[in-house]
């Protein structure tokens, strides 16, 4: 947590800005519920137990900023939300999602799936990847099962 709020702050630093406590706020509250793809109201309802004085507007333009320097990815996942998504230090593209269309639950794949497609394309398209995005939209495993039991009843 600390090692990866330090190279965010470094990430803020070489584009010349700081990170105050009120991001500092926010950036720990992304981190702490990275699966979550937090929306800017969920963010900030969660920064408010931490820093009690801040407001939506603030929790909104330091989204903006991490979403400029490439900290957060803002996502939207087709119900009209933008959320915020954490990019993860391993990968230096974005992960991949599995979103369920019947429970809207959503589930990471961190590994980077696409690296021999990338690798094609370099060689067949002279082409270079910098980043994708994949989402599967579908049915989790727990709909899944759910919908084999009431069949089977
Ligand atoms: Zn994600
Ligand atoms: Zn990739
Ligand atoms: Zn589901």
């Amino acid at each position: 947590m600390e090692s990866r709020i330090e190279s965010i702050k470094e990430q803020l630093q070489s584009k010349g800005y700081k990170l105050t406590p009120q991001r500092e706020a926010t950036v720990r509250v992304l981190l702490e519920n990275e699966e979550d793809h937090l929306s800017a109201e969920d963010v900030f309802m969660l920064v408010k137990e931490k820093a009690p004085d801040i407001g939506l507007a603030t929790v909104y333009r330091t989204l903006e900023l991490l979403s400029e320097i490439s900290v957060v990815e803002k996502m939207n996942f087709g119900d009209g939300v933008a959320r915020y998504d954490l990019r993860t230090d391993s990968s230096k593209h974005h992960h991949h999602h599995l979103i369920c269309v019947q429970c809207g639950s959503m589930e990471e794949i961190k590994d980077d799936w696409l690296l021999s497609l990338e690798e094609r394309l370099e060689k067949e398209f002279q082409f270079f990847v910098s980043d994708h995005r994949l989402d599967f939209q579908g049915i989790c495993r727990h709909c899944r099962k759910n919908s084999d039991e009431s069949v089977s009843h």
